[in-house]
């Protein structure tokens, strides 16, 4: 059995076409049902509808042989723990910070909000700059607009609920996109087999989304 971690909205909506390409399709809707585990018109491939910051602990551990997740949630996770042998070229984004537009810079230490800790950590470690981090689950946009932080990290496609906040991105951490990634163990043991699945998703990749 291959067993595949995906989460559910956009990177599986964008996932199943490639999978598809690959024969792989499942046997009930996977945004409509309730079900955890799902069956596939292959036997013994069978997805893992699972929490998209929890894709890369499944695969880790080998409770997935593979996943598809974003550049931002692997990032975040850290680690060598995993091979990241494609980009999927899904799901694109930007990590950015962003602050109330036209907010001078802070006299103090920089408070950034985000749910990229780790990421915020590596950012600006690198550039040397002191900042308090500040945790948060979700809505990082309100940080600035009630003084919580002054800065937030988060990903930005077309920057509308920036805007809608009255923020705006400034800094650029990263490009994201959705990268398919793969148990070590099983890219040994299962190794005919998840090469084959990894050529023929770099195949639908070069179709579907070309350079
Ligand atoms: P935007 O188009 O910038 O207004 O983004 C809409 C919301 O979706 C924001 O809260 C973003 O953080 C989030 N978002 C946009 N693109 C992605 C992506 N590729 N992966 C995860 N979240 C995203």
């Amino acid at each position: 059995m291959l067993t595949i971690a995906l989460s559910k909205g956009r990177i599986l909506d964008d996932t199943l076409p490639l999978l598809a390409a690959a024969g792989i399709v499942p046997t009930e809707n996977p945004d409509k049902s309730r079900k955890l585990i799902i069956p596939t018109t292959q036997d013994d491939v069978r997805l893992l509808i699972v929490r998209a910051t929890d894709v890369p602990t499944y695969v880790e551990h080998g409770a997935a042989d593979l996943g598809v997740a974003g550049k931002d949630v692997l990032l975040e996770y850290g680690g060598q723990g995993l091979y990241e042998p494609l980009d999927l070229r899904i799901a694109r984004c930007k990590l950015m910070t962003a602050g109330a537009v036209g907010a001078p810079e802070p006299k103090g230490r920089l408070r950034v909000a985000t749910k990229f800790v780790n990421v915020a950590k590596r950012y600006y470690a690198e550039q040397g700059r002191q900042v308090d981090i500040i945790k948060l689950y979700g809505s990082m946009e309100l940080g600035p607009l009630v003084g919580l932080s002054d800065k937030i990290i988060d990903v930005v496609d077309t920057g509308n609920t920036l805007k809608a906040n009255g923020l705006e991105a400034q800094e650029l951490i990263a490009h994201i996109s959705s990268r398919l990634i793969v148990n070590k163990a099983s890219m040994k043991m299962q190794h005919g087999r998840v090469q084959a699945l990894i050529d023929t998703l770099r195949e639908a990749v070069e179709t579907h989304h070309p350079h």
